[in-house]
């Protein structure tokens, strides 16, 4: 069993004092299974089938006695995240096309009103839809994605500069980057401190770094506590605007302050997700599904929403 499992300090402060917040529901069996639901393969070549899933499965929650950042510990083993994070598949991309680069325009606003260069690298850049808006409003893009099938879409769709690799294998020269983001990323990454150093690393002095994740202070995670969405198998470090500062402050990151962008949200998706979360989706995915008709029409109508919502978005420079 142990070798399933790592155990962490404080990914934040280092320190190994914590109070367990809530415990492990897995049982010994369900961590042999590399491919849990969320990801699973599937035929649709359009399809939210295995996307936006809500947590079933949910490692030991601690909160750190020190620093008060709440993350999974133990952890499952980084070799076996990050092959199952390899094969991810990547059906639902033309679904959530469309509102995902109007989400990417505002994301692309708030760069432009706090970046000094155009040199840019997204960590974690998924299907590219972000990277595409930044390298059309004139940035020199590359990003770094390890899931093959993602960073495969976003060279073909976009002609985009993707590594398919991890960051930890990837080297770039020091002070080269103006820009780097991370969009909901960091809550996945078992060493978070040792990548914002080596972010840090990278970056020119005075470059600007944007990290995004989801906030385990909004009232719906306070109210639904481990029933909240954002609660997860693979969600393995959880922020809150607090917790994500201190972090870069023990980076190294100077005049860090809190900010928020508007997302977009296709009225079909958020009624699958509503319906995966509360279990009947199976029942009722005829009528909101995009794969179906009702649901193609709903997935041409976007909602706005703040990202203040669901996340908490945090920005420092070098
Ligand atoms: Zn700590």
């Amino acid at each position: 069993m142990d070798s399933l499992f790592e155990y962490r300090n404080c990914p934040s402060c280092g320190q190994n004092s914590f109070e367990v917040l809530f415990e492990s529901n897995m049982k010994p069996d369900d961590f042999n299974v590399l491919f849990d639901y969320s990801m699973e393969e599937h035929d649709s070549q359009e399809s939210v089938e295995g996307y936006l899933v809500p947590g079933k499965e949910w490692g030991r929650h601690v909160k750190c006695k020190n620093c008060q950042l709440i993350y999974m510990n133990p952890m499952e083993k980084v070799s076996k995240t990050n092959e199952y994070y390899s094969k991810a598949k990547n059906t639902h991309a033309p679904t959530i096309r469309k509102s995902y680069l109007r989400t990417a325009e505002s994301q692309v606003s708030l760069i432009q009103k706090y970046a000094n260069g155009t040199n840019l690298l997204d960590i974690g850049c998924a299907q590219g839809f972000f990277l595409f808006g930044a390298s059309k409003a004139g940035y020199t893009t590359k990003g770094i994605e390890i899931a093959q099938d993602a960073a495969a879409y976003a060279i073909r769709e976009f002609g985009l500069d993707i590594e398919a690799k991890p960051f930890e294998e990837l080297q770039f020269a020091e002070n080269y980057f103006d820009v780097v983001t991370l969009w909901q990323v960091l809550e996945h990454v078992p060493y978070p401190l040792m990548m914002l150093k080596a972010v840090h690393r990278i970056l020119k002095p005075g470059g600007l770094l944007v990290v995004s994740t989801p906030n385990i202070e909004t009232i719906p995670a306070k109210i639904l506590r481990k029933r909240w969405w954002d609660i997860k198998r693979l969600h393995i470090n959880q922020f809150t605007t607090r917790t994500l500062t201190d972090i870069l402050q023990n980076t190294g990151f100077k005049n860090i302050s809190s900010t928020s962008y508007r997302g977009f949200v296709s009225l079909s998706i958020l009624l699958t997700m509503m319906l995966k979360y509360l279990g009947v989706y199976e029942q009722l995915k005829a009528l909101f599904n995009p794969d179906y008709v009702l649901g193609r029409i709903l997935n041409k109508i976007m909602l706005v929403y703040s990202s203040k919502l669901n996340h908490c978005v945090v920005l420092g420079f070098k």
